[in-house]
């Protein structure tokens, strides 16, 4: 009780300190990435970067980045781009039946889950429907949206149509976040400007209001704890949500409202607030609660239990078991989707980085990979109750793969990162999960990338970056 008031305090203080900025620069709202139409992503420089030319001889490294010095970028790019295409070569009717084999466990999650909603409250029920949620998202809509499926007849699962528009959305995945939001969120912001300050899910800036917090640290412990379980729809969709509508702004032309900054996170509290009027002119809150979160919200916790309390007589007992049921589901695959996500990215030994680097050249996949850390790899079973995010290194080396193939990857890769000296990070989801929560309350910070050391000729400008795919999709096959 304590805890949550204390929590409910915190957040109303900081309901606008979510409207962080944090940590790295503050770069222009004209640098959003912008979309155009047919299918290839690709990095086209439109300014010139004054980068300098630093003198490396001179240049003081922290030993620990010492294997910065003498890195092969070419060889490395090289290696790394070769696996990448065998990869995806090898993607066929295995990669089919293996994400039919993820998709049927889903489905017999949640039927078990709704089968059994209507009976007292109990954690077999609570997990069904928990992992149904889960599965949907990590492993089923999000490397079918990256394309990881659309080099083979898969069915529905072609980032083409899956999820996109209200009913793909009911069949394919409804979840919190609005398909072609999270596209422009996750496959695009995310993966190509990872742990840059555009990148929108850079942890130790968006918690630096807690990071920087002026109270005990056991409060902060309290107030990460208050979001673990909620996250998703308090902060995710809305930030997602924005992030689509703040692309839609650019595209068409209009200058962003005055006083609007695209970098600042959006949450569902920080939306109402009565000094961000500029974010409500590209976020409006009504249309955010009707279209994003209102389908969900409404099949899941108003149609499940509204058809159970129809049942003369027993009805409204089974609706109320079946509505708790389900907000417990919501909270725990929060929670498993808290461990197994935001953890990808943060911890003491990951790197940040100042500026931004080519798609595909030897700079970016070094990033990808030290930015990123892999959790406890191996049989389907590991891998599905780690949503496929225990392979995170492989996912932001090569976006489009299937769930297979990552699998197979990952070996390689780390024998190439062994003998070329880059760092692959690999530990139990649990101790990532420490580690993440260290660098929210401010404990340790993450290291910051000496990217002076990175070739010129890989760098770009921070405006530079546009994609060619409605949907997401990257495919660009070139490098
Ligand atoms: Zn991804």
């Amino acid at each position: 009780m304590m805890m949550f008031r204390s929590a409910t305090i915190l957040l109303a203080m900081s309901s606008s300190a979510l409207a962080f900025n944090i940590g790295g620069k503050r770069q222009s709202p004209l640098s959003t990435p912008t979309v155009a139409s047919p299918k290839k992503a690709v990095a086209v420089p439109m300014d010139t970067p004054n980068f300098g030319v630093p003198n490396l001889s001179k240049t003081k490294l922290d030993p620990k980045d010492d294997w910065v010095r003498n890195l092969d970028y070419d060889g490395f790019a090289k290696e790394v781009s070769a696996l990448g295409k065998e990869l995806r070569k090898n993607t066929g009717k295995d990669d089919v039946d293996h994400l039919n084999k993820i998709v049927n466990w889903r489905n017999m999650a949640a039927v078990f889950g709704l089968a059994t909603i209507w009976l007292p409250v109990n954690p077999l029920t609570v997990a069904a429907l928990s992992t149904w949620t889960y599965a949907s998202w990590t492993m089923i809509a999000h490397h079918t949206c990256h394309g990881g499926y659309n080099r083979v007849d898969a069915g529905r699962f072609n980032s083409r149509g899956f999820a996109l528009g209200a009913l793909n959305r009911v069949v394919d995945w409804l979840d919190w976040m609005q398909p072609e939001a999270w596209n422009i969120e996750h496959n695009r912001l995310h993966h190509y400007r990872l742990n840059e300050s555009k990148d929108p899910d850079l942890v130790q800036r968006n918690l630096d209001f807690i990071r920087d917090g002026k109270y005990p640290q056991f409060l902060k412990y309290v107030v990460v704890a208050f979001f673990l379980p909620i996250w998703k729809w308090f902060y995710y969709a809305p930030n997602t949500y924005k992030e689509l509508k703040t692309n839609e702004w650019i595209r068409s032309g209009k200058e962003l409202p005055e006083g609007y900054d695209p970098e600042l996170a959006v949450t569902v509290v920080s939306m109402l607030d009565p000094g961000r009027k500029a974010t409500r002119k590209i976020v409006n809150p009504l249309d955010f609660y009707k279209n994003v979160v209102g389908p969900m919200f409404f099949a899941r916790y108003v149609a499940i239990p509204g058809a159970l309390a129809l049942i003369p007589g027993v009805g409204p007992t089974l609706a109320v078991r079946a509505l708790t049921s389900l907000v417990l589901a919501e909270l725990l695959t929060n929670v498993h989707a808290f461990v197994t996500i935001v953890t990808n990215h943060a911890g003491e030994d990951m790197y940040t980085f100042d500026d931004a680097v080519r798609p595909n050249s030897g700079s970016f996949y070094v990033r990808q990979i030290i930015g990123s850390v892999n959790y406890d790899t191996g049989d389907d079973v590991t891998d599905f109750w780690h949503g496929w995010l225990n392979y995170q290194i492989e996912h932001h080396v090569w976006p489009d793969l299937s769930m297979l193939q990552y699998q197979r990857g990952a070996p390689k890769l780390k024998a190439i990162c062994e003998k070329y000296g880059v760092p692959y990070v690999q530990e139990n989801v649990f101790e990532r999960t420490r580690k993440t929560i260290d660098v929210m309350v401010g404990r340790t910070s993450m290291r910051r990338f000496p990217t002076q050391f990175e070739p010129a000729d890989h760098k770009i400008a921070d405006s530079s970056l546009t994609w060619k795919s409605t949907n997401g999709a990257i495919e660009d096959e070139s490098a």
